[in-house]
């Protein structure tokens, strides 16, 4: 067959590097980079640490207003997909990007297959949950990760083409799991920090970064809990931060964001992560590093079972204590699958 897959955000690039990989075995594949993330350290990075093939498209559409950006995302992957005329789409995760190019291969009768079906928050002012819902209701192969998501399909009557597959970051972290302990090892000296003696911290959720007294108070937390941040940068977040004016106290380092095999050496050995990230909750989960989520819910509840993660919103005192909270004694379970998600994703795949 030949494969159209979608991507334009950085956790997208993630979940893309394993999926190629599996459907190059037996598909032909075009990618379509949308441009939603730009920036080299978002993007370029990750295509050329996880050896993603370079996009045969990259439309090019950047930042935006949601309505604007997504309308320019639909016009112009419509275009690549009259040209190329793919027997399916596939479409990762819950951006503009997800939600223009499932609506573009839908409205043209392509099968729209979605890696990451069935999340839910429940917060409908979460743009992706918007993108989430109605990616799910237009796609034909729904590939979720975990027993959560089937459900939540389930209970919005879609059953058809739905298949509990794990989760394909899982498959991406059993695969970097040698490394990660060395890159620590290097990384830890580097920035002057020891094991277990640092918050790993991102911030990129409007909800959060749109609110300046929000990021005052999680900046409050942070310096009031004591021990060093270190804070890769969302650019986003760093533009909303110089905008308000906000200066957080020296206790926090603010980086670049960092290549995927970093954060992930950094996250193994921080005290705890304090993160808004999806993604990142799960792999702190999945690397048995406690979670602050600095948001009221969850589109991962498998992550709050025994304490490993806990929500807090942006409220000051509710951070520092979730912080200070003790490492949980009980040994989690995991939800996300065996790690081969993407390979059964490339072998489910069907025109
Ligand atoms: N990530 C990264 N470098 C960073 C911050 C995050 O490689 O500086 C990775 C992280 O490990 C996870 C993914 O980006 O795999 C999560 O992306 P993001 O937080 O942007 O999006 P979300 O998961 O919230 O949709």
């Amino acid at each position: 067959m030949k494969v159209a897959t979608a991507v334009g955000a950085r956790p997208q690039f993630i979940k893309l590097a394993p999926v190629s990989r599996a459907l190059r075995q037996r598909h032909q594949e075009v990618i379509i980079h949308t441009g939603q993330h730009y920036d080299d350290r978002m993007s370029a990075t990750f295509f050329a640490e996880m050896a993603i093939p370079t996009p045969d498209y990259h439309l090019g559409i950047g930042s935006g207003p949601h309505g604007a950006q997504t309308g320019q995302m639909l016009a112009a992957i419509e275009e690549v997909l009259l040209k190329e005329r793919p027997d399916v789409v596939v479409v990762f995760g819950d951006t503009n990007s997800t939600l223009a190019a499932a609506l573009a291969a839908a409205k043209l009768h392509i099968p729209v297959a979605h890696v990451e079906a069935g999340l839910r928050s429940f917060n409908r002012e979460m743009p992706e949950e918007i993108n989430r819902v109605l990616t799910d209701h237009v796609s034909a192969q729904l590939y979720c990760p975990t027993e959560t998501a089937v459900r939540h399909l389930q209970r919005e009557g879609v059953i058809r083409g739905v298949e509990q597959v794990g989760d394909v970051m899982f498959d991406v972290l059993l695969e970097a799991q040698p490394r990660i302990q060395q890159r620590a090892q290097a990384l830890l000296p580097e920035f002057g920090l020891t094991p277990r003696g640092y918050i790993l911290a991102t911030i990129h959720r409007p909800a959060n970064t749109d609110d300046p007294e929000a990021m005052r108070r999680i900046g409050q937390a942070f310096s009031d809990f004591g021990l060093p941040v270190l804070f890769p940068v969302h650019p986003r977040t760093r533009k909303l931060l110089e905008r308000y004016g906000i200066a957080w106290s020296e206790r926090i380092r603010f980086v670049e964001p960092l290549g995927h095999l970093d954060l992930l050496a950094l996250a193994s050995q921080a005290h705890q992560v304090a993160t808004d990230s999806g993604g990142v909750q799960k792999e702190a989960f999945l690397l048995a590093t406690p979670c602050t989520t600095l948001r009221e819910e969850t589109e991962w509840p498998e992550t709050l079972e025994g304490d490993w993660n806990t929500l807090t919103g942006s409220r000051d005192a509710a951070i520092c204590k979730a912080l200070g909270r003790p490492r949980p004694a009980q040994l989690r379970h995991n939800p996300f699958g065996k790690g081969d998600a993407a390979s059964r994703i490339a072998q489910s795949l069907h025109a």
